[in-house]
């Protein structure tokens, strides 16, 4: 795994340089810099999709004669960490997949994806899709066939007969069972492993406070997930569950609600746990935000558990344990498209720093995927997967939700929140 901290950083500059055609080079008001934060002068020079040279010395002469964008600052693309493609954020998510054939869920989920890198979501980790549905989105941007986000799928998710969304064919009850399901998904070219522990909201008749699996039947799957290279993502919405993964080595917890039987609670034990494991803590901030249309009795609660969570996350946070910024995008009444308003969220709600809300929706969530090699921030050797914000972060942190343009492996793909069509070319 990618440490950022052994990124080279960017030299002095003392000599400019001449880059050959075909580079392309930005020039922003402020470019955020792994380690430095928001950094002014500084020049990104990008070849053949790739980041070669970062500095703040002169800048490149000859084909990539650098634009300089006083007023912009310069991100790494968005990662979102946690979303549906195939859901549709609507009021009757699980009938609206129900009542979907899979050609039309494909579709569904690729416009979906495409909402979200208009939005500046260069990386997107789809945590649970009917079948192979995502599988084949994904395949679909990667072979260039389509214009999208990078895109992670997990597969159907692990759960229980009858469990937390056991309608996308996941299901698994044994410890047998679950480890032929991981190795069957694995097989299908699932990029990591998710599962069910606990019940959700989303699923009637699950029990989001109780585990869905014993302790020894996931331990058999962390250890699965080691000895395939997959990072396991857990959903989890009890203390004990949020421990166990922790313990276990689980690479992210999503949602993290320590809800006990006295109410929400954070312990130490807890803490020290996820802090052994190494585990991020996916808050999905984005659930249960007052503005997302409170329609009822489920959303009321949604919101008072985000609302309990918000200090719990706080206190992992300032614990040392590594916050994402997923939106879980496509559960009921969070739209696509909202990993933006998770960066600001986990500042103006949670009390980040603004340099480590965006490393929640950057490179805290490439390394906990296992992509900290490839993307998630501007250093050499990454893929130029970048966020041209139009405005200065730096002094508004509204600047997130205007993405001017977004590129995607140094090709522009979107652009003032509309997808650049003319970037839709197969590769082979
Ligand atoms: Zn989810």
């Amino acid at each position: 795994m990618n440490d950022l901290e052994n990124l080279p950083l960017p030299h002095d500059g003392a000599q400019s340089f001449e880059v050959a055609r075909g580079a392309v080079a930005w020039r922003a008001g402020a470019t955020f810099l792994p380690g430095r934060g928001f950094v002014e002068g500084v020049t990104v020079l990008v070849v053949d999709g790739i980041i070669t040279a970062v500095t703040d010395g002169p800048e490149p002469t000859g084909a990539a004669a650098a634009r300089p964008r006083p007023g912009t600052t310069l991100v790494p693309g968005l990662i979102d960490s946690h979303v549906h493609l195939t859901f549709s954020g609507g009021s009757a998510v699980i009938d609206d997949v129900v009542a979907t054939s899979d050609v039309t869920l494909g579709m569904v989920a690729l416009y979906h994806a495409q909402l979200a890198l208009c939005r500046g979501v260069t990386t997107l980790a789809d945590c649970g899709a009917r079948g192979e549905v995502a599988l084949g989105a994904r395949d679909a941007v990667a072979s260039g066939r389509t214009v999208g986000p990078r895109i992670l799928a997990s597969g159907a998710p692990i759960t229980t007969t009858g469990g937390h969304c056991a309608i996308l064919g996941g299901c698994a009850d044994s410890l047998e069972d679950v480890i032929r399901v991981a190795r069957r998904q694995v097989a299908a070219g699932a990029d990591f492993l998710k599962l069910m522990l606990t019940g959700g909201n989303l699923t009637p008749g699950s029990n989001p406070g109780m585990l869905q699996y014993p302790a020894e039947v996931v331990a058999a799957l962390a250890a699965e997930a080691r000895r395939l290279s997959r990072p396991l993502v857990v959903h989890a919405h009890s203390a004990e569950a949020v421990a166990l993964a922790g313990s276990l080595g689980a690479s992210v917890v999503a949602h993290g609600t320590c809800a006990t039987s006295e109410g929400i609670v954070l312990s130490p034990a807890t803490i020290a746990a996820l802090r052994a494991g190494g585990t991020a803590i996916d808050a999905t901030i984005t659930v249960g935000m007052p503005d997302d249309g409170d329609d009822g009795q489920v959303m009321s609660e949604r919101a008072q558990v985000r609302k309990e969570m918000l200090p719990v996350f706080g206190a992992l946070h300032d614990a040392g344990v590594p916050l994402l910024a997923g939106t879980d995008a496509g559960v009921t009444n969070v739209r696509h498209g909202a990993t933006a308003r998770a960066v600001l969220a986990l500042e103006s709600d949670v009390g980040l720093q603004r340099e480590e809300a965006l490393l929640a929706g950057t490179a805290h969530a490439a390394r906990a995927l296992g992509l900290g090699g490839l993307t998630g921030a501007i250093a050499p050797g990454l893929a130029a997967d970048l966020l041209l914000l139009d405005g200065d972060l730096r002094h508004d942190p509204t600047a997130i939700l205007r993405p001017a343009e977004v590129w995607v492996q140094g090709a522009l793909v979107a652009r003032h929140g509309y997808l650049a069509l003319d970037a839709n070319r197969r590769k082979d």
